[in-house]
């Protein structure tokens, strides 16, 4: 890359991989890298340790599929959580969106949405483990909070289809979110009306 010529080889190499990460441009990147610079060591030193920790420590709940920490995140082990109320949601990410308002349920995560033209279906999604969790039978409700992306409507219809033989109450979040809105980008205000205001659907017809 010839903007980093004449940049010492470690500050050139610590915007290359900075530069690689989302949102980041090369601008962004060196500002970084040179912020990192004129700080105290031990910062840098606790960042790195941090970088580090994330790898460790954060992993999946393997029961919601959100961010964990142990083998079951902090919403799936607080008993003061209505764990029947199940709000479906594509990305580890909307569970923190969600958690900054009041819901007081619980989540389970897919990990992306249907989609075909990116060869994305069931099976590359956890619905095993929502089967599971549904045919256990303590679940009552499921709200929809997939992304209002084309791709999005379709994955919370097939999942309204998918469990339509059993007795769940299914509700979709309001359309407080904006069409082709991921969850990522709404505030805390938007977030909790569009949970608050879900519209309840029609039993839908199973998939037979
Ligand atoms: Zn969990």
């Amino acid at each position: 890359m010839h903007h980093l010529a004449g940049m010492p080889e470690p500050l050139a190499r610590l915007v290359e991989q900075l530069s690689a990460y989302q949102g980041v441009g090369p601008k962004t990147a060196m500002r970084l890298a040179l912020n990192m610079l004129e700080q105290q060591e031990s910062e840098v030193q606790s960042l790195a340790a941090s970088l580090q920790e994330l790898h460790q420590q954060v992993h999946f709940c393997q029961r919601c599929g959100g961010f964990a920490t142990d083998v079951h995140c902090n919403v799936c082990d607080n008993v003061k959580r209505q764990q029947a109320v199940v709000c479906i949601v594509e990305q580890p990410v909307d569970v923190l969106m969600l958690e900054r308002g009041h819901f007081q349920g619980s989540y389970h995560v897919l990990h992306g949405r249907l989609s075909p033209v990116d060869g994305v279906g069931p099976e590359e999604l956890r619905f095993k483990a929502l089967d599971k969790r549904i045919a256990v039978g303590d679940i009552k409700e499921l709200i929809l909070a997939t992304s209002a992306t084309v791709d999005g409507e379709a994955t919370a219809h097939f999942i309204a289809r998918r469990y339509a033989h059993h007795e769940l109450q299914v509700s979709r979040i309001a359309r407080g979110v904006p069409e082709g809105g991921e969850l990522e980008y709404l505030d805390e205000y938007t977030l909790s009306r569009a949970l608050e205001q879900r519209v309840m659907w029609e039993r839908a017809s199973p998939i037979v």
